[in-house]
């Protein structure tokens, strides 16, 4: 199984309860992440394997029985390699509130595909925007036939190690549960794994310091790298709340805030990677998180 996110949405902890909770059914498991430098909003891929013998195999898996993307906007990021090694009976589980066209503009997986408004029940019933993990590791459990009990056992041992609340564990589990029944599973693939596409996961470039300074010249930090893909909510100006503080200026990691000459936010939409630093600094509330609802369909790298 395969996990694709963005960095904060809960990918990899997804894959650890997969893997736990099939642990706790029976299987041997394995699972594993790989990202670049850690950056809120950055494509993520975790992986997760498990089987009734030991586990022989190591590293990424190239051609999943089941892909999990938790953004449907990681369908056209080129560097999130959502698409590799699928295959045609690949199972693939999309996070979003769209219909299948919608996030399908203009092509197609070509196995069974599920959808599923995580984040909608992430909103509704814990509150809060990201860290869905419980939600992606309730779907993919699903699929592959992992048990209700296992799987809120996995839920519970993962949070618990993260320092969640125990409140919080167990409004995570009974979300989890409502994913779990609410999903019409697809059939995974028959026996095991076969060869898909060839496969073009990314490999981090890590470049040298110069002269002592930190230097960041990787086409994925630079303007030429354009972030506004990775926003799952958009941060939205309510300008007579603005009193021209400059804290989300100040604030905003990546620099993508300019300040007007009656010291009013422009946020650069192309680079703004949705963080949400900004929303939460503005003391006046001005500033507010407002879902990306067009997914995939809507955002275009230049
Ligand atoms: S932090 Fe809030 S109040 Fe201050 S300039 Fe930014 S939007 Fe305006
Ligand atoms: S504008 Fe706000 S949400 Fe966007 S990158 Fe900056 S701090 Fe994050």
């Amino acid at each position: 199984m395969r996990f694709h996110g963005r960095g904060g949405q809960g990918a990899k902890t997804a894959s650890r309860i997969l893997g736990t909770a099939a642990f706790l059914s029976g299987f041997q498991a394995q699972d594993a992440p790989i990202y670049g430098a850690e950056r809120r909003g950055a494509p993520v891929a975790a992986f997760t394997r498990i089987a009734r013998r030991p586990i022989r195999e190591r590293g990424v898996i190239a051609h999943p029985d089941l892909v999990v993307v938790a953004d449907a906007s990681l369908i056209s990021d080129p560097t999130a390699h959502v698409m590799d090694g699928i295959r045609s009976d690949t199972a693939v589980f999309v996070n979003s509130p769209l219909s299948k066209s919608q996030v399908w503009e203009g092509g197609s997986f070509p196995g069974p595909i599920m959808m599923l408004d995580l984040t909608g029940v992430a909103l509704e019933r814990l509150g809060k925007r990201e860290a869905i993990s419980a939600l992606l590791g309730a779907v993919a459990a699903r699929v592959v036939g992992v048990d209700e009990a296992s799987l809120r056992g996995a839920i519970g041992r993962e949070l618990t190690d993260l320092g969640v609340s125990a409140e919080a564990i167990e409004r995570n589990q009974a979300a989890a549960d409502f994913c779990y029944r609410s999903l019409t599973p697809a059939p995974l693939p028959a026996g095991s794994a076969g060869q898909g596409a060839k496969t073009r996961l990314q490999t981090p470039v890590y470049e040298s310091p110069t002269l002592g300074t930190a230097h960041i010249g990787a086409s994925a930090n630079s303007v030429l790298r354009e972030t506004g893909g990775w926003r799952t909510f958009r941060p939205v100006l309510i300008p007579n709340k603005c009193n021209g503080c400059w804290l989300c200026f100040a604030f905003c990691p990546d620099g993508v805030i300019a300040m007007t000459a009656e010291d009013k936010p422009v946020i650069d939409y192309d680079h703004c990677k949705g963080c949400q630093i900004c929303v939460q600094e503005c003391p006046t509330h001005a500033l507010v998180a407002e879902r990306e609802q067009e997914g995939a369909a809507a955002w275009r790298a230049k």
